[in-house]
């Protein structure tokens, strides 16, 4: 079992609130994303869950047991870090194994743990070998190996992806997900990159200066974002803001479109402005429209359509698609 429910956590360092009273609940066996920009507290907040933060106020919930004082060793979660924290004069073994033996587990089941996580990750062949003799992704699933092993309630991920090229990261990204589902282990994972919240998360928590914004499935918070943080950060390219006279006549201070809710012609229909920029990406194009009284505007089309900087296009909202924002920011629905 591993759930895991945050109430009224907040943490204070000196004067400064930098997590200001989160509430949570996550199900056993979910894997779950907290993503936002850089400072907003992704990384306080996991580790107060793994205790290696005190709380300022609130509490944390394993499996229904209160355990904010309950030390870091003995709250049943393994950490993965950014910098995989191995020992560099130990075999990957050895490095897997580290936990286990000072658990003082025997021998014979330290071996078949190991042996076992090691053929889920695809490290048989490299168990005699020191770290420094693998890639940057066979270090990272030793590092994973070495918290699979402790069978642990949940798994805490921080940026564990970061270190490594974009192919590789793209990989590893599956490989993780994979294996997840396959363990069934609660995980939590810490990352700014809201790509990969997209693709992993079964539930993406997104935080802003130390307060959760919102929390939901990845489609939930793409096509219902509760404000314009969210609606702006969850999306690639960025959600379209409108303000003025045009957000007024929908009854809204903003209105949101996504670049894909934007259809493109060349009959100058809808609202027309010049291409300032066009992202070739082969599937799909990327434009970015100078409207006048508008702003710039990106909009997504096929790749196969004959567009050049300099084009005057048309732009058509799918009006079932927009989204609306009231002075506060908050989502009118
Ligand atoms: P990043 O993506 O850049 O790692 P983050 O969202 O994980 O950011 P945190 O590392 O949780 O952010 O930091 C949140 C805020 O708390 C930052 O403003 C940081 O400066 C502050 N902070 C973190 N640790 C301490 C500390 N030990 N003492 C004082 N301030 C701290």
């Amino acid at each position: 079992m591993g759930s895991i429910t945050l109430q009224g956590v907040r943490k204070s360092f000196g004067a400064h609130d930098i997590i200001k009273g989160a509430d949570l609940e996550i199900k056993d066996g979910s894997f779950v994303v907290f993503v936002g920009p850089s400072g907003c507290g992704k990384t306080t907040l996991l580790r107060m869950i793994a205790g290696l933060e005190d709380v300022t106020g609130g509490a944390i919930m394993i499996d229904g047991t209160n355990v904010v004082d309950v030390p870091p060793a003995k709250r049943g979660l393994s950490m993965v870090f950014q910098s995989y924290a191995l020992y560099p004069h130990m075999s990957v073994r050895g490095n897997i194994a580290f936990g286990l033996k000072m658990a003082g587990l025997p021998k014979a089941e330290i071996d078949k743990k190991v042996e076992d996580a090691a053929a889920i990750l695809n490290l048989t062949n490299y168990l005699e070998r020191k770290p420094r003799e693998l890639s940057g992704g066979q270090r990272q699933r030793v590092a994973i190996g070495r918290a699979i092993v402790r069978e642990p309630k949940a798994f805490l991920f921080d940026e564990p992806l970061s270190n490594l090229d974009a192919a590789l990261r793209v990989q590893m990204r599956l490989e993780l997900t994979r294996l997840q589902r396959q363990l069934g282990t609660t995980a939590i994972y810490v990352t700014h990159d809201q790509v990969e919240a997209m693709t992993m998360a079964d539930q993406i928590v997104v935080l802003s200066a130390g307060k959760i914004e919102q929390s939901g499935s990845p489609l939930d918070l793409y096509e219902r974002p509760n404000n314009l943080f969210v609606a702006g950060f969850i999306g690639s390219p960025k959600m379209n803001f409108i303000t003025g006279r045009l957000a007024e006549e929908k009854g809204a201070k903003t209105i949101g479109v996504r670049p894909e809710h934007l259809g493109v012609n060349k009959q100058g229909q809808g609202w027309v402005g010049s291409v300032a920029v066009a992202e070739h990406l082969g599937a799909d194009t990327f434009l970015y429209v100078d409207v006048p009284e508008i702003g710039t505007l990106t909009a997504r089309c096929s790749g196969e359509m004959a567009v050049k900087v300099g084009d005057s296009v048309g732009l058509v909202p799918d009006e079932t698609r927009l989204h609306r924002f009231d002075s506060d920011g908050k989502a009118i629905r």
